[in-house]
């Protein structure tokens, strides 16, 4: 049995398949043919690269498929093909050949910026997946599977998350992160069983079965098919059911506003607006994410404007760049900091590219003006009025009404109410908000129980900002991962926030639970929360009131 933490519940059982680390070709030691034989070659191994593209686009849907489509795209053009022959002739060896080619396709795709630029990736996995071929090795990356698969990995970049195909990935398992990394984000928003900072993981091999339990971040090594099937049909009949669609009422019908995050291509194309009252956290770097140039307006606008026309009169509060410490951007051309999660990140790159912040927030507006939905901004990493009010002023200068900033870092958890006097509502991040009150990196597997939220501390910050948001009348929101667990969300409606907004995945289960229970009776178990000093007796309390009103 393996230990993590788990962070999207769920029981899978399947093979494990790693993640394949990516490695230099041209180190490789291979004698490899030359002259006409290595142009056969790299044709035979091109052939078989887009034949399994093609047969792995046919499993596919969406995001993933459009993806897997340009790849082969890329792998037929013929220039590429051109390039690499040119080099042969030249006697230039085949993996440098191709190695070659694709940098100087790589430079090309950049020179011409906008989706060009953003086929980068695209490209680079492309001609490794070629090269791999001609050596006979699996290519880097995602594993090439057709059959059902529980993925393992050291750490995933929340690229490589982006393209999972939930069809395929029964469950992941990472050895390395935290319960906020943003691999873990995504997953969750699949709804994909996940548990992070496994140790041991390493002595898992490939396709050795497993039965992952992302409830309670174990991994069983050796359970055999029958017994794993009773134990996920046990486990399912014990899991809250779900409301996917609909308005969210209390017990005594009274609304409350449970809104979805949303920040992949894949969230945009599949959020359903009826399953939710509108949008809490529209994470806008990921469209910034694997991008050497800055998008344009004009790019911004599109693909904001696609989430927007889905929210026809409903809110979508659509936050601002968060770059910098996990989400590195190159073309902001920050400088490389020590500590870069206490570094340039966020709002705080508004120091040094105030235009950046300024053209996404008139792509922002620009789109807002052409939809029908309630578009508001907010800023991330806020840790002063005088920030909230600077982007309250840059917003309002677009024409965009309603304003916000988020909550992740202590000092604005102690001056909640001087910013709500500056600005229209607030968002707690309780990820970052963790990870700041507690000093403790929410990417290192070491310190995952350190961002356990459930820790009192936590608690009670966001109820400084509940009360906050009580006095001066004004929206205060959680949108962090902990809100996903529908026992916390009950914590948090009873501590007073006015709305949560969570992973679409876990949408369905926060409205049955909040259906079968009054804002009075999660008051009252709240109430005693913020005296539970451990933990384990908190989430134990909290789970055993919540069972009980949710069993009547
Ligand atoms: C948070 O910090 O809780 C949050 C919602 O933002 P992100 O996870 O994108 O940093
Ligand atoms: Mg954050």
């Amino acid at each position: 049995m393996l230990h993590g933490v788990g962070v999207q519940s769920g029981l899978s059982f399947g093979a494990v398949r790693w993640m394949t680390p990516s490695i230099d070709f041209r180190e490789l030691n291979i004698e490899l043919p030359i002259h006409q034989e290595a142009k056969d070659l790299y044709d035979r191994s091109v052939g078989l690269v887009i034949d399994f593209l093609e047969k792995l686009s046919q499993n596919s849907a969406g995001n993933s498929k459009a993806i897997i489509e340009a790849q082969v795209q890329i792998a037929k053009d013929p220039a590429l093909r051109k390039k690499v022959f040119a080099s042969i002739d030249r006697e230039i060896p085949l993996l440098d050949a191709i190695a070659n080619a694709s940098e100087d396709f790589k430079v090309l795709f950049v020179r011409l910026g906008g989706l060009y630029a953003e086929r980068v990736s695209d490209l680079e996995d492309i001609t490794n997946r070629i090269s791999a071929m001609v050596v006979g090795l699996e290519p880097p990356g995602l594993p090439s599977s057709d059959r059902p698969y529980i993925l393992a990995a050291d750490d995933l970049a929340p690229a490589d998350t982006a393209t999972l195909d939930p069809k395929t990935v029964l469950a992941i398992v990472i050895a390395k992160g935290g319960p906020t990394c943003h691999a873990a984000i995504i997953a969750r928003s699949l709804g994909i069983p996940t548990v992070v900072a496994v140790a041991n993981l390493d002595k898992v091999t490939n396709g050795v079965a497993v039965l992952v339990d992302g409830d309670t971040g174990s991994i069983r090594v050796g359970v055999d098919e029958v017994e794993a099937a009773e134990t996920i049909s046990k486990g399912e009949r014990f899991s809250i059911e779900s409301i996917p669609f609909g308005p969210t009422h209390f017990s005594d019908q009274r609304l409350f506003q449970l809104l979805v995050n949303v920040g992949t291509k894949r969230e945009i194309e599949e959020v359903i607006s009826q399953s939710c009252d509108g949008v809490g956290l529209f994470r806008t770097e990921f469209l910034y994410l694997n991008r050497s140039n800055e998008p344009t307006v004009d790019e911004q606008k599109i693909y904001y404007g696609e989430l927007f026309e889905k929210f026809e009169g409903k809110t979508v509060v659509v936050r601002t760049i968060d770059a910098g410490a996990d989400k590195p951007l190159p073309f902001l051309g920050l400088a490389k900091e020590v500590n870069p999660a206490l570094g340039v990140r966020g709002f705080r790159v508004a120091t040094s590219r105030r235009d950046v912040i300024e053209r996404q927030l008139e792509a922002i507006a620009l789109a807002g003006a052409d939809s029908g939905a309630k578009v508001s901004v907010m800023a991330p990493m806020i840790s002063t009025v005088s920030e909230t009010a600077q982007f309250v002023e840059m917003a309002k200068g677009h024409g965009i009404a309603r304003v916000g900033v988020m909550v992740e870092v202590p000092a604005a958890v102690l001056c909640a109410e001087e910013l709500l006097g500056v600005c229209d509502f607030v968002s707690i991040g309780t990820n970052d908000l963790a990870q700041y009150l507690f000093a403790s990196d929410r990417e290192s597997p070491q310190l995952a129980r350190l961002n356990d939220p459930w820790n009192v501390a936590l608690l009670r910050a966001i109820k400084m900002v509940s009360d906050a948001g009580l006095t001066m009348n004004k929206g205060v929101s959680v949108c962090g991962e902990a809100a996903a667990d529908p026992f916390f969300a009950a914590l948090l409606i009873g501590l007073g926030v006015s709305s949560i907004s969570v992973g679409s995945a876990s949408v369905g289960k926060l409205r049955s639970m909040i259906a079968r229970c009054s804002r009075e009776e999660l008051q009252r178990v709240a109430s005693f929360s913020t005296s539970l000093v451990n933990p384990v007796e908190l989430k134990v309390f909290v789970q055993g009131e919540i069972s009980r009103l949710l069993s009547r």
